[in-house]
């Protein structure tokens, strides 16, 4: 059991103001994993003075000083990688094959890279008779998902460290218990006290208090477009920077001379991890007509292959959904597809031997239109529309026809072609057959996936603000 009775703010645990405890499930056994406080607003002043008291010393400390803490962290991470790994799958039920590699160390490479980028902050630009110098945005506040946890919390703590900010995180309720070990690791760094402070509870009252807070220099919200818009709104009166990382519905453009079994596989493997709680999850496939038929074939093969069970069994490729209402939302959609006329090849089959748990059968849509709700909507699910086009212009036409633009890819067999077809996608991110994450590389979307850019150098430029020194 992880009980985390305190909340950590202004360098110590301290007694929460707010009353109540939230308590976190296995979604896999559907058993109480950890508690932690339901915050307030009192805590969110308290932190948010914590961060503000702190600003100064923090935002001058060297940049080098900042990269150690930096390291610091990284070397805890890494100590604690283990813990870490088995923390997350118990509270996102993300299996063991994958959660220590993608939960884990990927993040930690992302926060690691801040150790040399910090150094950026103290370049110095002349023109004309102008400096122009970096300095630290201020107090910042991040708000978080459950799906990737430790990931978009470092996406968000890394840069603003190195960039001299102090901040106030929220995570999830449904997985918060990383942010607990993450803040014990950060205490143990001896990292000077208010520069992070952990505040969870509820979206509705410790996030919107964060968004609104006036003295809140920055907010940087990951989450769903609706909740994304509420903040948003929150934040207007204060003009405070709002960095805004939310939902997708991605594409994955297989061209005519592709190699159909890579790239169905590849497909139906990058939709189903993490069951499909992917905010970059490639849940379009833009078939070529002529090879519709076969590419069906071939996507129910590897669909079926892909075992569906415990968490915290090596084979399980796809573990249980992070909640009830997340499996209640995705059965809604397979209902709606169905009454929208688009054909369920698999993931209606029974749910034998799961007694408990929110386990949920991958599925394949096949005669899926674009227009449908399923193809336009963010299903959050292990649940892959097969839309067919009958020339590459309707195929591009087809991916950019959708209100997010968060990711996209290509997969073709002329890298040239598949080059001139991923610039002509409208997404912050294009993956050509099926290259890796790249932490170093800006990540962010279009259109309603948001406006903010994390990781590598632009990551960093969220949290600067530029001044012009006339001389
Ligand atoms: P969510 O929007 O329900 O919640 C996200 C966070 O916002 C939570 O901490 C929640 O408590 C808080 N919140 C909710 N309403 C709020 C309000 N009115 N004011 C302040 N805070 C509020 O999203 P979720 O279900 O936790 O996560 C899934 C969503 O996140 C998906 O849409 C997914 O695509 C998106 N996501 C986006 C990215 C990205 O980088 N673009 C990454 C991961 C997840």
């Amino acid at each position: 059991m992880h009980d985390y009775p305190r909340l950590f703010i202004d360098g110590a645990w301290r007694q929460p103001s707010g009353q109540g405890v939230a308590e976190v499930f296995n979604p896999a056994t559907e058993a109480v994993v950890g508690r932690v406080p339901l915050g307030d607003e009192r805590d969110v002043e308290r932190a948010v003075a914590a961060a503000r008291r702190a600003f100064d010393g923090w935002s001058r400390t060297p940049s080098s000083v900042r990269a150690g803490y930096i390291r610091a962290l990284v070397e805890q991470l890494r100590q604690g990688a283990d813990e870490m790994a088995a923390l997350i799958t118990a509270e996102l039920g993300m299996p063991v094959q994958w959660c220590r590699a993608v939960q884990v160390d990927g993040p930690i490479v992302g926060l690691e890279q801040y150790v040399a980028l910090a150094a950026l902050m103290d370049e110095v630009r002349e023109v004309g008779n102008s400096l122009v110098v970096r300095e630290p945005v201020g107090v910042c506040a991040f708000i978080n998902p459950w799906n990737y946890p430790l990931h978009q919390l470092l996406g968000k703590l890394a840069p603003a460290l190195a960039a001299g900010c102090t901040m106030v995180v929220k995570p999830s309720q449904e997985t918060p218990l990383h942010a607990f070990l993450l803040a014990r690791m950060i205490e143990a760094t001896g990292l000077p006290a208010g520069v992070f402070n952990l505040v969870s509870g509820p979206g509705a009252k410790v996030g919107e208090a964060l968004a609104r807070h006036p003295d809140v220099d920055l907010l940087s919200f990951t989450g769903s477009t609706g909740a994304g818009v509420r903040v948003a709104q929150a934040a207007a009166p204060s003009v405070k920077r709002v960095c805004l990382e939310l939902g997708g519905k991605s594409p994955l453009l297989i061209g005519e001379d592709a190699d159909l079994a890579a790239a169905v596989r590849y497909g139906v493997q990058d939709v189903m991890i993490n069951s499909g709680q992917t905010c970059t999850a490639l849940t379009r496939m833009l078939l070529p007509a002529r090879r519709y038929a076969e590419a069906l074939e071939l996507a129910v093969e590897e669909t079926r292959r892909l075992v569906l069970g415990d968490p915290l069994d090596p084979r399980s490729f796809l573990g249980p959904m992070c909640s009830a209402a997340q499996r209640r939302t995705v059965q809604d959609y397979l209902r709606l597809g169905r009454e929208e006329g688009a054909r369920l090849l698999c993931g209606d089959e029974p749910l034998d031997g799961f007694a408990r748990g929110h386990y949920l059968r991958p599925a394949l849509f096949a005669d899926v239109d674009n227009r449908m709700r399923i193809a336009q909507e963010e299903i959050f699910g292990p649940v892959l529309c097969l839309i067919p086009y009958a020339d590459e212009a309707q195929a591009v036409a087809l991916a950019n026809d959708s209100p997010f633009g968060l990711s996209s890819a290509v997969w073709a067999a002329d890298a040239g072609r598949a080059l001139g077809l991923a610039r002509q996608l409208r997404a912050g991110q294009c993956f050509i057959n099926g290259a890796a994450f790249n932490y170093q590389a800006p990540f962010g979307g279009y259109k309603q996936s948001g406006n903010g850019r994390e990781w590598g150098e632009e990551g960093l430029a969220e949290f600067v603000e530029i001044k012009a020194i006339q001389c």
